[in-house]
């Protein structure tokens, strides 16, 4: 059934780039995928967005068709999504892993490289002037990082030590009455992975974030104390 006929679409997603999301590469359901473009829908007015986890831009579709439809913001410079990666894949996308597709090695150093992938995906859609790339490792770009966030997405390696340091590196910069959205959160370690589902507890214990909503393994925190910078517990 083409996007537009399906009654579970809400209509603010507009039909083309629900499409484009839904043919991208990667690791986004749709209900998911829906859920993070309403809340970037409602942030984006207030500053930047930036994801953590960028690998194809399938998630980047969703972020990127609200910073469309939001368009430019007073300030006058278009409504952004900086997306941040390093894109080598994380553990489980190295060759011999789960989630390794052998299309997406550079033949030349025997890497994986997902920029060339992520930049067809974002052309395709017609977001390039609203999905900005960030190559670099997650915590490198961090210790620069001075700009208040509308919304944070974090999606970036599973491991502990990676998805402890996205928090610690990056959940300080989100903005008062702004939103962090963590990924594959699996509080029955049945279902997956605990690293992220441990930094959501983390961010509930630390007391600068409120929970809003859960949906699959997405999960919507507040911001309701501190100031951009502040060290977020
Ligand atoms: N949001 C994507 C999926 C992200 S997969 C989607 O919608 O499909 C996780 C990504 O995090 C991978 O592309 C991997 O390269 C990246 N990553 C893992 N650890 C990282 C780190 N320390 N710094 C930057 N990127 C990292
Ligand atoms: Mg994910």
């Amino acid at each position: 059934m083409p996007p537009e006929m399906r009654p579970e679409t809400p209509a603010e997603m507009p039909a083309d780039l629900l499409a484009h999301a839904l043919a991208a590469k990667g690791f986004m359901p749709e209900d998911e995928g829906l859920l993070l473009h309403r809340y970037a829908r409602e942030r984006l007015p207030h500053g930047p967005a930036l994801e953590v986890g960028t690998y194809c831009g399938k998630s980047g579709i969703y972020l990127g068709a609200a910073a469309r439809e939001v368009g430019t913001p007073d300030a006058g410079a278009p409504a952004v999504v900086f997306t941040v990666d390093h894109h080598r894949g994380s553990e489980e996308n190295q060759a011999g892993w789960e989630h390794h597709d052998a299309s997406l090695v550079d033949p030349e150093f025997g890497l994986m490289d997902t920029v060339p992938t992520f930049r067809r995906t974002i052309a395709r859609a017609g977001l390039e002037d609203h999905v900005v790339a960030v190559i670099g490792r997650s915590t490198t770009v961090s210790a620069h990082w001075r700009t208040p966030l509308s919304l944070l997405f974090i999606d970036g390696g599973h491991a502990e030590v990676h998805a402890q340091n996205d928090y610690t590196g990056w959940a300080p910069w989100v903005m008062p009455g702004g939103l962090l959205v963590i990924h594959d959160v699996f509080p029955d370690p049945a279902d997956g992975g605990q690293p992220p589902y441990h930094v959501f507890l983390r961010a509930l214990a630390g007391g600068s974030f409120t929970e809003v909503e859960a949906l699959g393994s997405m999960r919507v925190l507040r911001r309701t104390q501190g100031a951009p910078g502040d060290a977020v517990g």
